[in-house]
């Protein structure tokens, strides 16, 4: 089904989108310049092959010139032998050029200031000195068998006649690509559908999009310079970047499937893993709502949502979850309905009659009021009080231990009763937290593909005696549920939600079993 069927409005204006887009990530150059983040080599290489597999068309894997470990990263990356082609950063410096030859990439993406603002302020030259050294770089560059995107600074706020006499002298040099950047996020859609319009009609070498996101609006600039005619897309994962960052990869490749119907060779149903890798490597998570991969972006609570939803999904899901990889959730709370409820102890195989699933509905609704977090560990215990079901719970903590980490490797050992028998497992982590919660996973067995989605931590009260409250959501089989752990000690805290977590999965009333749930 076409979402945008009934509704067409405006789609005369965007009528030169290119045959083939193209995508370059800038995640870890542009990136990898957030304020707060560092990769290693092998997290930037880890990162690399996931956007391979998304089928990123250019990976601009660092600034080769920067230091000695973003030219073994870019070095790294450019060895891999990956389908995507392998840029570098660098700027119009021999010196820069000459670290992008040695990494092996092959491809520079050559950053030159355009805008008067840059040229004088910030290097203290001239335009035609900028102009000469345009010549200059790009032809050593060339010479030295490196493909040129051609990246000009603070384009959007340059002299138009200025900015295309750079591209022009870059194209008679043998540039391959240029691309204009919004480096400030200036551009709106209907500049940007203007600017790349006059951009695409004076230029013979593919024109690229590279816009920031101080504004807002890095996306629908995007969107608008492709319906203009450019062809390549500069983007990151999670719109990662300096300030309020870059135009967010996914953001485009569903706004340009779903709502303009273009065709992609990107395999969608990898944004939402990718994103997490990002996250998890970056440390830098997407605000709860942000599209696409934020993790509400599939969640629903409120009782007039989740009734559509049920019925069909369409009607407040625009993007379907698996295009992207992700999974529905639907979230128990005080704005939840009967149905939303209804359908979450289903899935545990509980059917309450009419009074209990009142009663039900009413403690829930008071826990939310409270301006409590309603987890389904917490759906769960609330029903099996209310119909006095057995309550038990397939694993049980018996015993832990942890040392660690810092100096030595964190080391835990744990043991569980799971389903009356006793259970032990031991591993290392990267800290306490993670050693104890692989020692879980080690004694289950990973016999259950049980996946952590997300694992959030926060303190309820002020000094170093706070409570901690550790909230989790896991997976398994599509089926995504949520628990929370409170108390003063965080490794504690983490096991509580991770067990607490397991035993919602785990449970299932329709069992014929004595125990009530499903064997491990
Ligand atoms: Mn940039």
């Amino acid at each position: 089904m076409n979402l945008t069927s009934d509704f067409k409005w405006g789609i005369a204006l965007f009528n030169r989108f290119p045959k083939r887009i193209n995508f370059l990530d800038t995640t870890l150059r542009d990136g990898e310049q957030t304020p707060g983040i560092s990769l290693t080599p092998e997290n930037k290489l880890l990162i690399a092959q996931r956007l391979d597999e998304l089928r990123i068309d250019v990976i601009e894997a660092g600034f080769a010139a920067v230091s000695e470990g973003e030219l073994e990263a870019v070095s790294l990356i450019a060895r891999q032998g990956l389908k995507a082609e392998v840029a570098s950063a660098g700027r119009g410096t021999k010196n820069d050029i000459d670290a992008v030859i040695k990494s092996g990439a092959q491809t520079i993406s050559m950053i030159i200031p355009t805008s008067d603002l840059h040229i004088t302020y910030k290097l203290r030259k001239t335009r035609d000195e900028i102009l000469k050294a345009t010549e200059d770089c790009v032809t050593y560059a060339k010479a030295h068998g490196l493909k040129v995107d051609l990246l000009a600074e603070d384009a959007t706020r340059s002299d138009f006649d200025y900015l295309l006499k750079v591209f022009q002298t870059a194209e008679t040099c043998g540039v391959d690509r240029v691309t204009p950047c919004d480096t400030v996020g200036i551009l709106t859609p209907e500049r940007a559908y203007e600017f790349f319009t006059k951009l695409t009609d004076s230029i013979k070498v593919p024109v690229g999009v590279h816009c920031h996101n101080d504004f807002g609006m890095a996306v629908a600039s995007t969107v608008a310079a492709l319906g203009a005619g450019a062809q390549e897309v500069h983007g990151t994962i999670n719109g990662l970047g300096e300030r309020a960052g870059n135009a967010a990869i996914e953001e485009i490749v569903v706004t340009l499937h779903s709502l303009y119907q273009q065709q992609l060779h990107i395999k969608t149903e990898l944004l939402y893993g990718t994103s997490q890798l990002v996250s998890r490597l970056t440390g830098i998570y997407p605000q709860p709502n942000k599209a696409v991969v934020g993790e509400n972006a599939f969640t629903h609570e409120s009782g007039i949502h989740t009734q559509g939803m049920l019925a069909n999904p369409l009607t407040y899901e625009p993007i379907a979850p698996e295009l992207v990889g992700c999974t529905r959730r639907i979230a128990s709370g005080k704005h939840s309905g009967s149905h939303a409820i209804k359908a979450n102890l289903d899935s545990m195989g509980i059917n309450p009659d009419e009074e209990q699933f009142k009663e039900i509905l009413q403690r829930i609704k008071e826990l939310g009021d409270k301006g409590k977090t309603v987890t389904d560990a917490d759906v769960l215990a609330i029903a099996e009080k209310v119909m006095g079901l057995s309550g038990f719970k397939p694993i049980k903590l018996q015993e832990m231990i942890f040392v660690g980490g810092d100096p030595v490797t964190a080391t835990a050992s744990v043991r569980l009763c799971i389903n009356g028998k006793d259970a032990c497992g031991a591993a290392t982590g990267v800290g306490p937290v993670d050693a104890t919660i692989n020692a879980v996973k080690r004694a289950i067995k990973e016999n259950e593909p049980i996946k952590l989605e997300q694992y959030n931590v926060k303190a309820i009260t002020g000094g170093t005696d706070a409570k901690v409250e550790v909230l989790v959501r896991m997976c398994k089989g599509g089926r995504i549920v949520t628990a929370m752990g409170t108390r003063e000690d965080i490794v504690k805290a983490s096991v509580d939600a991770v067990i607490s977590c397991m035993n919602v999965l785990l449970t299932d009333y329709r069992d014929e079993n004595n125990n009530n749930t499903k064997r491990l």
